[in-house]
């Protein structure tokens, strides 16, 4: 391997997972170079996913969710610091505190910040929140443990239902508003969102679904007392959650000539970024949330995930590549996958489940509430979601890395084959919910509208 590969400076933006595990990995493949990380929050990296579990419900505090490290990626962390621009002629990375950073080959992790609400008077009132940082779970965490009379969660996706789920756990009140037909469907489909509301009804959630929050209402003193739904309803609630999805983080990039737009910035599956023209770049990589990244087994639909464990694997096959010459590169190709724990349920997904247009129930059933339920497209497996059921996942997994004939054989289910009858799948048009999915498919397929770009 060429020696400077292994030497010189890069520069990672982004101090959370991606960049983390991508400055271990550096390290780990033999960088000697000088190892710089940037990031706008002031802790060192720290895990998202306990946010909307554990710490909502106080079982464990907001600062104690340190991100592990493998190793001392000896690096200088420059945290609290923002990257506000990027010159790709000069190789230099601009800060807010009027500093730039040259670099030989840059990591960009900016991952993404929670969607605000769109009224700034509105959002600024004193309970209402967004649920991102660890800053932000914090301030939440206490007014729950407060007992507030109750909480609205705008927003039926997978943050807003973890939500609502650890409110129900405290006992709180909680009113769930989706403008989408269920919650989850965006993410899961039809089928799966209507076991999905059934769930959350039967946990004592007051689910409103096909409605709006048409305004967020405050007293006298800028505190708030509840909300105006489209249907002419009020809710009456002193804690309000805005889950209206992610905005990614690429405006710092806006004169940088990269392909960085609402949807994420493009990347081959090296992670290498594609600047405006579509060519790809040899010293700027990207990983994690804020990517969007092609895929053989979903057609070469550039994909956008807002997965754990995609920011790991991406980052490690960047930093890989960012210390290696071309013939030993290596593509990411990982399944996605995503998990989320929520009324006593524990849904695992392997694949693309909006990469479909039929599921089938290939084990257990709705009515058990533990199932399998496996999705096609155009004839072969693109995705499968347990419910309690995880252990079957890995055979699903395999039906899908090989592009398996959809539906799966009889084989593979435990039910006879006259029940294994596909039925469409349901995905809704991304513009009628409030919720954004955290997979967005963002290429283009003749026959199905995947995505819709919502500006920041
Ligand atoms: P991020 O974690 O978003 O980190 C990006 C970092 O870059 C941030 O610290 C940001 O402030 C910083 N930054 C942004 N712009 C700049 C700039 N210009 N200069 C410097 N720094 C900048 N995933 C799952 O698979 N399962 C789950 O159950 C799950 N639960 C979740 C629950 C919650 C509440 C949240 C918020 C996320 C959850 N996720 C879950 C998603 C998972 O946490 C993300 O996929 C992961 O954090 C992505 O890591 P990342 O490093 O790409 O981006």
């Amino acid at each position: 391997m060429p020696a400077d590969l292994l030497d010189g400076r890069i520069v990672v933006v982004g101090a959370s997972l991606a960049g983390l595990r991508a400055a271990e990995t550096l390290r780990e493949e033999g960088f000697r170079g000088s190892l710089t990380v940037v990031g706008d929050e002031p802790h060192p990296p720290y895990d998202r996913p306990p946010l909307s579990k554990q710490v909502l419900l106080g079982k464990v505090p907001a600062d104690s969710t340190a991100l592990p490290m493998r190793r001392d990626p000896d690096a200088d962390w420059r945290l609290g610091v923002r990257a506000v621009g990027l010159d790709t002629l000069e190789k230099r990375v601009l800060l807010d505190d009027g500093d730039a950073l040259p670099f030989d080959r840059l990591l960009i992790a900016t991952g993404t910040r929670a969607r605000p609400w769109p009224h700034s008077e509105e959002a600024a009132l004193d309970g209402v929140f967004t649920l991102r940082t660890r800053d932000e779970a914090a301030g939440l965490a206490e007014r729950l443990a407060a007992g507030p009379s109750r909480v609205l969660v705008i927003g039926g996706g997978f943050t807003g239902s973890e939500i609502a789920s650890a409110c129900r756990e405290r006992g709180l009140d909680v009113t769930v508003a989706e403008r989408g037909p269920a919650p989850l469907v965006g993410a899961l489909g039809g089928t799966l969102s209507k076991l999905a509301a059934a769930m959350q009804r039967n946990h004592g959630v007051d689910l409103r679904c096909g409605v709006t929050v048409v305004a967020l209402r405050g007293d006298g003193n800028g505190r708030f007392i509840g909300a105006d739904l489209s249907d002419g309803s009020r809710v009456d609630a002193d804690v309000c959650v805005v889950a209206l999805g992610a905005v990614r983080n690429v405006e710092w990039l806006a004169k940088s000539g990269l392909a960085a737009d609402p949807r994420g910035i493009a990347c081959d599956a090296g992670c290498r970024a594609f600047n405006m023209y579509g060519i790809v770049t040899d010293d700027v990589f990207v990983a994690g949330d804020v990517s969007r990244f092609p895929h053989p087994l979903f057609g070469y639909q550039m994909l956008s995930l807002e997965h754990w464990g995609n920011a790991v694997t991406q980052a490690e096959v960047a930093a890989h590549n960012m210390v290696n010459p071309g013939p030993l590169r290596r593509p990411h190709l990982t399944l996605p996958t995503f998990w989320s724990s929520q009324f006593g349920f524990n849904i695992k997904s392997v694949g693309v489940p909006t990469y479909s247009d039929h599921v089938v129930i290939a084990q257990g059933s709705l009515e058990e509430r533990r199932l399998a339920m496996v999705y096609g497209y155009q004839g072969r497996v693109t995705a499968a979601v347990t419910v309690d059921m995880a252990k079957s996942l890995e055979y699903y997994t395999h039906l899908i890395e090989t592009a398996a004939p959809f539906p799966p054989p009889p084989g593979a289910a435990d039910r006879a084959l006259a029940a294994v009858i596909p039925i469409p799948s349901d995905v809704p048009d991304p513009k009628g919910l409030s919720h954004g999915p955290t997979v967005a498919l963002t290429g283009y397929l003749p026959d199905r509208r995947l995505t819709l770009v919502q500006p920041g």
